[in-house]
């Protein structure tokens, strides 16, 4: 049903169920690592529940998927670490005519239009890795944006995260550790072989095989990573965020090489065309494009809302899955 011909009593009922199932498809994804729904599906019903909370916002709850990061961790044995600062998600869209409009705001936020940094949206999970003094010392999960797991043995285990910057800086910087798509493919052989249930896919995997309590196991799965954000863009002597890629490598972090300043977005068209061709070509996953405000001053004017930067939007790739019926949920996509 259009959302403008709903009674506030259907509306309150939809957008209730719709929290209720997304919070229980976000459990299964984020806590268990092994969801229920493909994202597509879960991409439809958080959109349609978007639009729902903005027609209604007298149905907005606290504990709405819209206004939290994530999942609870409440099943979680690992430790518990609290993020010095909100560790995001990222709003997303599904067209290019959506894009448009994100820069219209942007644009007008700031007051004049700013560069961006494009960059390919890894399909992994987010990592903090804390340097003192050049040396990593500790190493947590998103989690739910302001608590996160002490992943810290795990992560030292990952090859491409160096123990050792090449310079004595403290800093805290952010990042996607994913799992190789050779590398999923190996471990899904063998745990078909071993009668044990495959990971959905390389994302899924990456999270099961990080969020060990034993680091052997991580060790025992090719991870890799790769770094694009520090909220201390000053211990770096940077002022963009193109800028601070570069000196994320000189540091010896890993960084995807793919990124692109562009001066206006109508250049994003050939960066999309060209990675969605290539992307069965990469060696990892990528489920769309990020697209980044470049002057870090221009990001902090923007600011954040409580769950996503507004200096930053997601272009999601459409579906690659065949797709698949879900039952139960049929009558709201
Ligand atoms: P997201 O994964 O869509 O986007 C935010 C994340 O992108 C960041 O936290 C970061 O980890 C990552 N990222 C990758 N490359 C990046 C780059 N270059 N720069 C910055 N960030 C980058 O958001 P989310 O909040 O983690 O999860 C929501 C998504 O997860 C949904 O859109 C859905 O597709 C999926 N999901 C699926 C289910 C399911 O049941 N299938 C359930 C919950 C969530």
């Amino acid at each position: 049903t259009p959302i403008e011909q709903l009674t506030s009593q259907a509306a309150q009922q939809e957008t209730a169920a719709l929290q209720a199932d997304l919070i229980k498809y976000g459990v299964a994804y984020y806590e268990q690592d092994a969801p229920l729904v493909e994202d597509y599906v879960y991409d439809a019903l958080y959109a349609r529940l978007v639009a729902l909370e903005a027609a209604f916002p007298q149905y907005v709850t606290q504990d709405s998927p819209t206004q939290n990061v994530g999942g609870a961790l409440t099943k979680s044995e690992l430790a518990k670490v609290t993020h010095p600062a909100p560790m995001l998600s990222l709003g997303d869209v599904f067209s290019l005519d959506e894009l448009v409009a994100w820069d219209a705001r942007t644009t007008k936020g700031l007051g004049f239009q700013s560069p961006y940094n494009l960059e390919l949206k890894i399909d992994g999970l987010a990592v903090a890795l804390t340097y003192v003094d050049g040396r990593l010392v500790q190493a947590s999960t998103r989690g739910n944006g302001t608590i996160g797991e002490d992943v810290t043995r795990n992560v030292k285990t990952i090859r491409a995260i160096p123990q050792q910057l090449t310079e004595p800086l403290t800093i805290e910087v952010r990042g996607e550790i994913y799992m190789p798509k050779q590398s999923f493919a190996t471990l899904n052989a063998q745990r078909e072989a071993d009668g044990l249930e495959p990971f959905a896919n390389p994302r899924n995997a990456a999270a099961g095989s990080l969020r060990q309590l034993n680091a052997q196991v991580t060790k025992q799965r090719e991870l890799s990573a790769f770094v694009y954000y520090t909220a201390e863009p000053d211990v770096l002597g940077v002022t963009t965020q193109s800028d601070a890629l570069r000196r994320f490598a000189e540091l010896g972090l890993p960084t995807d090489t793919h990124n692109q300043v562009i001066d206006q977005m109508a250049d994003i068209t050939d960066f999309i065309s060209t990675y969605t061709a290539q992307r069965d070509a990469l060696a990892y996953g990528i489920d769309g494009v990020v697209v980044k405000v470049n002057a870090l001053d221009d990001q902090v004017e923007l600011g954040n809302t409580v769950k996503i930067p507004r200096w930053a939007i997601a272009y999601k790739f459409p579906p690659e899955e065949a797709l698949t019926v879900v039952r139960d949920i049929e009558w709201t996509v």
